[in-house]
């Protein structure tokens, strides 16, 4: 990973990087996922770029098939997890006002019970 694609300071670079730990479902040169350190539902799992990018709002149009990827590798994941015929929710919180406190952008993959309430 180049170094401007790296912030040393960022928990989820970290994670990209194997320097802090995490339960890794699925990794490639563009992506990373794993489980949320704090499920909020009995599937839950983050899909991140390993490129940072603080935000949905820094994204950029050359990012779309990146986007792209996190979408159809959390339905992936979803059909592993057997959720997929039942259902799931995919969320991306974007900025402070938006739930965002993680700020390397993530998509969840939330799925099982009690789904109605969480939104992440
Ligand atoms: P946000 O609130 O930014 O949309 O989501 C951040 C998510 O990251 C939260 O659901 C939180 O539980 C998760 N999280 C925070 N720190 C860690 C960590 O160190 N490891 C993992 N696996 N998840 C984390
Ligand atoms: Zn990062």
């Amino acid at each position: 990973m180049p170094e401007e694609h790296h912030q040393p300071d960022c928990i989820f670079c970290q994670i990209v990087a194997g320097t802090k730990d995490a339960r890794i479902v699925y990794q490639d040169d563009e992506l990373t996922a794993f489980w949320d350190h704090y499920p909020a539902t009995p599937v839950h799992m983050l899909i991140i770029p390993n490129r940072h990018i603080d935000s949905m709002n820094k994204v950029e149009q050359s990012d779309a098939a990146l986007l792209g990827r996190m979408l159809l590798k959390a339905r992936d994941i979803a059909e592993e997890m057997g959720v997929r015929q039942k259902g799931y929710r995919l969320l991306i919180n974007t900025e402070r006002g938006g739930g965002q406190s993680v700020f390397h952008i993530h998509l969840h993959l939330f799925a099982g019970d009690h789904l109605l309430a969480v939104h992440g």
